[in-house]
């Protein structure tokens, strides 16, 4: 293996570096006299966590990780987290103090199937940080709790890392909102966009199937019988496609389509999905009402519509002072200037954003791949992030966020534009 800026497999560990796993386990995890003892340690941490493995969908080895995450962080913040386990799924919460001033969110659950690990295995070569899950979000976890542990006083901070994130929160949904409507602002883990930009807006998310019925007959022998629902169903893609509104960012997909039983034989049933995703509140409700209001073209067929809004889009509003700030402290403490960006898609802040708690989103790991094969952190990106992290906490802390409503500072929609 190339060894680079922050080691090969043959490197020491960093002194300050917690020692996990075998020793070959830890000969990866970096180079200790290129690097500050906290990144060593960070980079330590994020390994072990990548290492347990947490698909969402096998509830044994979210529990696990659960311990692993549980584990790592009353060694960091000195509390145990209240487990919070619904339908199986596992969620972990630290409260210090009240907790109703600053929501830290993550998950710890990756999209990632069990022994992806033995194929893309963790790793570190040239700075660059891999495994599954790194930077959605076990990096994000990581940053958090190294953040929480630098602040001095941790009154007033509720951490919450969920364990069903990536197929939309089914259980943590209601707790997530509870603990948003508690707190004055809401800072999310999730990582970064590119270049480290912080993710100011999500789009909501709704999700529909159209199913169309018409009546069967036989396609030689009589099909002046038959209502063709595959010929409904064209006619409901075209009236659904037109939905969108590009300009406004509303994207209205049709996406998986069934239809049909034979060759010979008139469709009786057919059914289409559909994908929206919405910049506002009002666009998500037009097309939500426009596609209930669907009806059929052809006579004696019928249409009829399952699913509707998922996440409510985070709007660039709940953001703004948020990020403001942001950039302030940034600058204060000789960051390079943060950016912000506006993205299709959602996370649990789309949720803290749509109960109305100020929100910023994005404020994990620095790198990419998520949720593909080079998914990778970059460790040099580290500890800025957790110091930016600290600080805006310690300031939310000190004086809490103003309500999106009376935010003063410019909508970070313009500041993005070339990102957008
Ligand atoms: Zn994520």
């Amino acid at each position: 293996m190339h060894a680079g800026a922050f080691g090969g497999s043959d490197e020491p560990v960093a002194p300050g570096a917690p020692q996990y796993g075998s020793p070959g386990e830890r000969a990866c995890h970096s180079k200790g006299a290129a690097m500050p003892d906290r990144t060593a340690a960070m980079i330590a941490d994020i390994q072990h966590l990548v290492r347990c493995e947490s698909p969402s969908d096998d509830l044994d080895a979210v529990a696990r990780s659960a311990d692993t995450v549980a584990e790592m962080g009353e060694r960091l913040l000195g509390d145990a987290p209240e487990r919070l386990t619904i339908d199986g799924r596992t969620h972990l919460r630290w409260r210090f103090g009240d907790g109703d001033g600053v929501l830290l969110l993550g998950h710890h659950d990756t999209v990632w199937p069990l022994s992806t690990i033995v194929t893309h295995p963790a790793s570190i070569e040239d700075g660059i940080l891999r495994g599954p899950g790194s930077f959605d979000m076990k990096a994000g976890l990581v940053i958090a709790f190294h953040a929480l542990a630098a602040l001095p006083d941790r009154d007033g901070v509720t951490l919450l890392i969920t364990g069903d994130e990536e197929p939309g929160s089914p259980t943590s949904r209601t707790l997530i909102e509870e603990e948003a409507r508690r707190c004055a602002a809401a800072l999310v883990l999730e990582a970064a966009g590119p270049g480290g930009a912080l993710k100011t807006a999500r789009k909501g998310v709704s999700r529909y199937e159209v199913h169309v019925r018409g009546r069967a007959a036989h396609a030689g022998l009589e099909p002046e019988q038959g209502v063709n629902a595959t010929v409904e169903l064209s006619h409901q893609i075209q009236a659904v496609a037109e939905l969108a509104a590009p300009d406004l960012g509303t994207t209205v997909t049709p996406t998986r389509m069934r239809g049909g039983t034979t060759s010979n034989t008139v469709p009786a049933h057919a059914s289409f999905m559909v994908d929206v995703r919405a910049r506002t509140v009002i666009e998500q409700q037009r097309t939500h009402d426009s596609i209930l209001a669907l009806v059929p073209r052809i006579e004696g067929a019928a249409v009829s519509i399952e699913g509707g809004i998922n996440r409510p889009p985070m709007e660039a509003a709940a953001s703004a002072a948020l990020f403001a700030r942001a950039c302030r402290i940034a600058e204060r403490l000789g960051i390079r200037a943060l950016e912000s960006i506006s993205v299709g898609g959602a996370s649990d802040g789309n949720y803290t954003a749509g109960v109305g708690t100020p929100t910023l989103d994005g404020l994990g790991a620095v790198g990419g791949g998520a949720h593909a094969d080079d998914e990778h952190v970059i460790v040099a990106e580290l500890p800025d992030r957790t110091r930016l992290l600290t600080a805006l906490v310690a300031e939310l802390l000190a004086s809490p966020a103003p309500s999106p409503a009376s935010a003063s500072a410019p909508a970070p929609a313009s500041a993005s534009a070339a990102r957008r």
